[in-house]
């Protein structure tokens, strides 16, 4: 990257970097369980909700249980479950008008990160009917009060339940970007981790390694702060010891429940520190291919961490530290080196792959354009890279 480019980029950085302590990050208040969900909300007085989830979540029976407890207090339950993964405008546009339509007073994001974001965004669009989504593009432009919104994360991954961030996918050109600002990070998030036991072997393991990637991308960027640091440590050692448990014995409450909480931590470090390339790469990805989130990150993350190479040995031999397979004895080199092949040993374990069907070579220029676009310059990563550089990852992952 030329040097007037990367001086900019790691100013812009700094500047939001000393912003932090001054903007109003906060976190949802936990609820264990729907029985809670429903005493909350009849304690608030609303009377009408949208539920906010998808076909296959309804279909599995997942939302029966909230369904019934908040019939019990007397909570008239509308369900939206159009939700599609990367979530369009139109779908968006769509919940909306049920929202409305309905007269509710929350929106009640139930499922992977597509559920919750789409009822994120259909928040942002009642509380800013008139401004297209991609006026909103990028970091506080919403700036208005948004309905109550609950959520209720199906996967122990995204950490939407906890972000500023809404991902949407424009319904015409496909390109997908976020929504970030405060009023967006949900009031109330229920952690239940009967409803993870469900989730497919392979959500289980992409899904998990979202969360990890969050982590590791927050704690290896330039805009750590204490809360980021510390949330973000504690959420790699909790996948580490946790990850393949869940996903060799799915029904395991225990593993599932810490598995939410990493999820949470996660999500928490990187609102506050954002995510990386690797996020960038996925984004892209998604949107042109609607690639599943989770898999385009799991499949990701080793390449990209060893292309940042030396200037992120020390925080990675940090990690390699937190999960046990490294002391203060070795080298920053050896310790990174030893955390990038526990992360390549953990998709082993999981049986993710390491490319991803269905990319053609003859789109990479373009999306890694767009890739660079979304990092460059509010992502403080710790090398800084152009769109030509970024293109290697697509090439590595290609499908022969
Ligand atoms: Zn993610």
């Amino acid at each position: 990257m030329n040097i007037i480019k990367a001086a900019y980029c790691r100013t812009f950085q700094q500047a939001m970097h000393a912003a932090i302590p001054l903007l109003p990050y906060r976190k949802p208040t936990i609820l264990d369980n729907m029985q809670e969900l429903a005493a909350m909300l009849k304690n608030k007085e609303v009377k009408n909700v949208l539920l906010v989830t998808d076909k296959d979540i309804r279909a599995h029976g997942l939302t029966l249980e909230l369904e019934e407890a908040l019939k019990k207090a007397g909570i008239n339950c509308v369900i939206f479950d159009k939700t599609v993964p990367n979530p369009t405008t139109d779908i968006i546009e769509e919940c909306a008008a049920a929202y409305l339509e309905n007269k509710c007073e929350a929106f009640i994001g139930f499922g992977g990160g597509s559920s919750m974001d789409c009822a994120k965004a259909a928040a942002v669009r009642i509380a800013r009917p008139n401004t297209p989504f991609i006026k909103m593009k990028g970091i506080l432009k919403v700036l208005k009060k948004l309905p109550l919104i609950i959520a209720i994360p199906t996967t122990a991954g995204t950490g939407s339940e906890v972000t500023v961030a809404a991902i949407v996918t424009d319904s015409e050109t496909r390109h997908k970007y976020q929504i970030s600002d405060f009023p967006l990070i949900p009031r109330y998030a229920v952690l239940d981790p009967k409803i993870t036991v469900s989730l497919p072997k392979h959500l289980t393991a992409t899904t998990g390694m979202d969360a990890l990637t969050h982590a590791v991308e927050a704690y290896i960027g330039r805009s750590l702060v204490k809360s980021s640091k510390r949330d973000a440590r504690h959420a790699v050692r909790i996948i580490f010891e946790n990850i393949r448990e869940a996903y060799n014995n799915p029904t395991n409450l225990h593993a599932r429940r810490k598995m939410l909480h990493a999820s949470y931590l996660a999500g928490s470090a990187f609102t506050t520190s954002y995510v990386g390339y690797v996020h960038c790469v996925a984004h892209s990805l998604g949107g042109k291919y609607n690639t599943p989130h989770g898999l385009a990150n799991a499949v990701l993350l080793p390449f990209v961490l060893e292309e940042y190479g030396k200037s992120a040995y020390e925080k990675l031999h940090q990690l390699a530290c937190v999960i046990g397979i490294s002391d203060i004895h070795d080298s920053h080199e050896v310790g990174a080196k030893k955390f990038i092949e526990a992360v390549k040993q953990m998709k082993r374990d999981l049986n993710v792959p390491d490319t991803i069907d269905g990319i053609k070579e003859e789109d990479i220029p373009e999306l890694a354009k767009t890739a660079e676009k979304e990092g460059n310059p509010i992502y403080p990563v710790p090398k800084l890279m152009t769109a030509k550089e970024l293109e290697k990852f697509y090439y590595q992952i290609l499908s022969k």
